[in-house]
């Protein structure tokens, strides 16, 4: 089992079994939902996900491609994001884990529209979108 919060802890989950492989993603939009170079992100089922603590701090956005980021109305913590076309899983933003991922980051993705000024220094696949 994992568990994780927030910046200011306002806001606990915990995840009933395994994470999913640790995406890099490097998109526009990541980038602006984290304020840097990429989003690291774990695809979970969304049955395995649930807040433990402070529901009512959580706000989300949801944007016109059918993406919703979910994040601490506090603190601004991204905790999680949701596609609309993809209802049974959630991405966990694993920055916010507060117990061991248990495995190294598997991709980078969207790196055809990585920010310029990053350079990425590993040997992980790249993808230059979704794989
Ligand atoms: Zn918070
Ligand atoms: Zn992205």
């Amino acid at each position: 089992m994992h568990k994780g919060s927030c910046l200011c802890g306002a806001v606990e989950y915990k995840i009933t079994g395994p994470l999913g492989p640790i995406m890099f993603c490097h998109c526009s939009r990541c980038r602006k939902a984290s304020g840097s170079a990429f989003n690291s992100v774990s695809p979970i089922p969304a049955a395995s996900f649930r807040i433990i603590k402070g529901e009512e701090s959580l706000r989300s956005y949801r944007a016109d491609t059918g993406v919703v980021r979910v994040f601490c109305g506090t603190c601004g913590s991204p905790i999680i994001g949701k596609r609309d076309d993809l209802p049974d899983t959630v991405r966990l933003r694993i920055g916010t884990l507060d117990t061991p991922a248990g495995a190294k980051g598997a991709a980078h993705i969207f790196v055809g529209s990585k920010a310029p000024w990053d350079e990425i220094l590993d040997d992980l696949p790249q993808h230059q979108e979704r794989p």
